[in-house]
């Protein structure tokens, strides 16, 4: 068995959205006592590392982190695009995702566990630098993807973004960024409207940018055969030192957003080859960070799929 890291936090749950569907009772779902009746071996660890400020910094503008702060200080509201609800913790609770991707990041890196999956909310990838958007308050993964750069000493990282939302966000922190390959599989049209696939990166970066926009209704099978014939070859020719997955599980057929047709084989699937490829090109270093997912059974079978497929030799 391989050791996989799984973190939660009880903060998410204060991260309260109301009547939103990116709710408190995601987190629930997610709770290491409730993931442990369909994953018994689940390994929960607390967070250890406590400066995502400035981790923060590095990507977004102060301005946009101060008045996410302030406006959480203030008892909370809408921010920028309306789309994202925050209440007086949501500061802390965002503070808190960055904190467990940089954790899982340390024990990767120390080689005290092969994977890692972080389940915290708020999700990260639409957020942009001077702004909130789509439930995301700050960039979860491309913080962890700098992280990795600047404290790890690594170059080469990519980020297989498979929430059914273009990860517009995080295209955007490395659209001119020939060290992080971002890829993202996404159903389109569909909000946020980006993600074509002529989006491909630029200046420096170009080709580093990989989108494949997926027709709504698309079956199963012709997802994840895109996924093996594009995804697992462009990933492993880049050949990164790291491997994260920017997971979202709105791509399963029960959920209310999107029209695509996965069920939890379909991430079982991609778990087991993207698993393939770290362990072919970067030692089987791998990061899931929790984005979206809104039907709440399919969300927490699904992340428990995804998990016990890390956590099995
Ligand atoms: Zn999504």
């Amino acid at each position: 068995m391989t050791r996989t890291f799984y973190y939660w936090d009880a903060v998410s749950l204060e991260h309260d959205t109301g009547a939103h569907v990116e709710c408190i009772e995601r987190s629930e779902r997610l709770r290491p006592e409730k993931m442990r009746k369909l994953v018994p071996e689940l390994d929960a660890r607390p967070i250890e590392v406590h400066n995502a400020r400035d981790w923060i910094l590095k990507l977004h503008l102060p301005d946009y982190h101060d008045f996410v702060e302030k406006t959480c200080e203030n008892g909370g509201g809408l921010l920028d695009h309306g789309d994202t609800v925050t209440s007086p913790r949501s500061y802390d609770a965002a503070l808190a995702s960055v904190n467990a991707a940089l954790t899982a990041a340390d024990a990767v890196m120390t080689g005290e566990a092969d994977h890692a999956v972080s389940v915290l909310r708020p999700p990260g990838h639409h957020a942009l630098p001077d702004c909130a958007m789509g439930f995301c308050l700050f960039g979860n993964v491309a913080i962890l993807a700098r992280y990795l750069q600047e404290r790890h000493g690594l170059s080469k990282i990519a980020i297989v973004d498979w929430d059914v939302h273009h990860g517009n966000g995080t295209q955007h922190f490395f659209y001119s960024d020939p060290d992080v390959f971002f890829v993202s599989l996404h159903q389109y049209p569909l909000w946020p409207g980006t993600g074509r696939s002529h989006e491909r990166g630029e200046g420096p970066g170009e080709g580093a940018t990989l989108n494949l926009p997926i027709a709504p209704f698309t079956t199963e099978t012709d997802f994840l055969s895109k996924f093996e014939t594009v995804v697992l070859p462009a990933v492993t020719d880049f050949r990164p030192e790291f491997l994260i997955v920017s997971a979202g599980y709105d791509a399963h057929r029960d959920d209310p957003l999107a029209q695509l047709q996965l069920t939890e084989d379909g991430f079982i699937k991609m778990t087991q080859w993207l698993k393939g490829v770290a362990g072919d090109v970067c030692d089987g270093r791998l990061i899931s960070c929790l984005e979206g997912g809104y039907n709440l059974d399919a969300l927490q079978n699904s992340v428990a799929a995804h998990t016990r497929t890390l956590m099995t030799s």
